[in-house]
């Protein structure tokens, strides 16, 4: 069990300090959130030997919350309103629903350039593209390394959008955060504990993709890993699970969208690609997601599919892409949001 203190509202530095410094004499650490009226302290560690009674009474607390659940950064109750985060001036998790498309790997500079203008042609802010891919079969494309970076940043120079781009191993983390502006862990590596601490430690945000075969809450959990190390950038991706279903690369759990807005503050991005597998499924499913709540989606885009070196079949051409985006306008609008 975990627990909070939520201050009164003007509670003041003074009277904040001393409640930290009562919970840290006891061996506990504490974790300050500091909101538009309140400040909440999150506390870690053995809450049992604490005096629950004696800290209520203290000058600025309002009251404590316990919290059953095994996340508690993650969590609404810690944290009621949204955590909006803001990646070169786009906010993600805010009233706009946030667009990232591109390849599923750079695979040379004139492929990524010519994606990277149309994806911004047709409205998208955020720019993907893999330079270290993981691969089910170690024969496949692997990614042009160091060298697919270079070219990312590159064509964020070109067109103004940002990048978000997979990292595969905490000894990469550093290199990948210098030339990324988001860092993406892929579904393979959601519970690759050592990377989720390694991105923890940076400033980035994190794209965190759920899992394979992943609950919600073990991808809560693994977005906790990242939170409890100090980064609070964190949006959660829901990009399809394995069920029994074979016509489609994987299962998307549409309820996760609204589930993961209940349970968490943190923005939901949605993968309609690898939830799919298919391209003439991406549009209908996207249309979903954003019905249903998502903050963002990412979404392949290639300007020749048959030839890509990876993940071809769901790759979107540029003009699907941007009729996509139009067709989303209407849905955001109708659950109040904007493109
Ligand atoms: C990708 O985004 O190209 C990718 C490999 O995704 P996932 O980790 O969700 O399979
Ligand atoms: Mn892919």
């Amino acid at each position: 069990m975990s627990m909070i203190i939520i201050m009164k509202t003007g509670a003041t530095p003074g009277q904040i300090e001393n409640v930290i410094a009562r919970v840290e004499q006891r061996g506990c650490k504490t974790h300050v959130s500091k909101g538009e009226e309140t400040t909440i302290l999150g506390i870690i560690g053995d809450v049992r030997n604490l005096n629950f009674e004696h800290i209520e009474r203290l000058d600025g607390v309002d009251r404590i919350v316990r919290i059953q659940r095994p996340f508690k950064l993650a969590s609404r109750e810690f944290h009621p309103l949204d955590t909006v985060i803001n990646v070169d001036g786009i906010s993600i998790g805010g009233k706009q629903v946030v667009i990232m498309g591109g390849p599923c790997a750079v695979e040379n500079r004139q492929q990524l350039l010519q994606t990277a203008y149309a994806v911004k042609d047709a409205g998208g802010q955020i720019l993907r593209g893999g330079a270290f891919k993981p691969r089910t079969s170690p024969y496949s494309f692997q990614g042009l390394g160091e060298e697919g970076l270079r070219i990312l940043v590159e064509a964020r120079e070109e067109t103004g959008l940002a990048i978000v781009t997979e990292v595969m191993e905490p000894g990469m983390v550093s290199l990948v955060s210098e030339y990324a502006n988001i860092l993406q862990i892929g579904a393979r590596n959601m519970q690759n504990y050592a990377l989720l601490h390694a991105v923890g430690e940076t400033k980035k945000p994190v794209l965190l993709k759920r899992g394979i075969m992943s609950t919600i809450e073990e991808l809560l959990m693994a977005a906790e890993h990242i939170l409890s190390h100090g980064n609070e950038q964190v949006m959660l991706c829901e990009r399809g699970i394995r069920t029994f279903e074979t016509y489609t690369r994987n299962t998307l759990d549409i309820s996760a969208i609204p589930l993961l807005k209940q349970l968490s503050h943190l923005p939901v991005i949605v993968d309609p690609s690898h939830a799919t597998g298919k391209w003439d499924l991406v549009e209908p499913v996207s249309r979903a997601s954003v019905a249903a709540g998502a903050d963002g989606l990412i979404i392949e885009v290639h300007p020749n599919p048959e030839e890509a070196a990876s993940d071809g079949a769901q790759s979107l051409k540029p003009e699907r892409f941007k009729a996509l985006i139009q067709s989303l306008k209407p849905v955001a609008e109708a659950v109040g949001r904007t493109l």
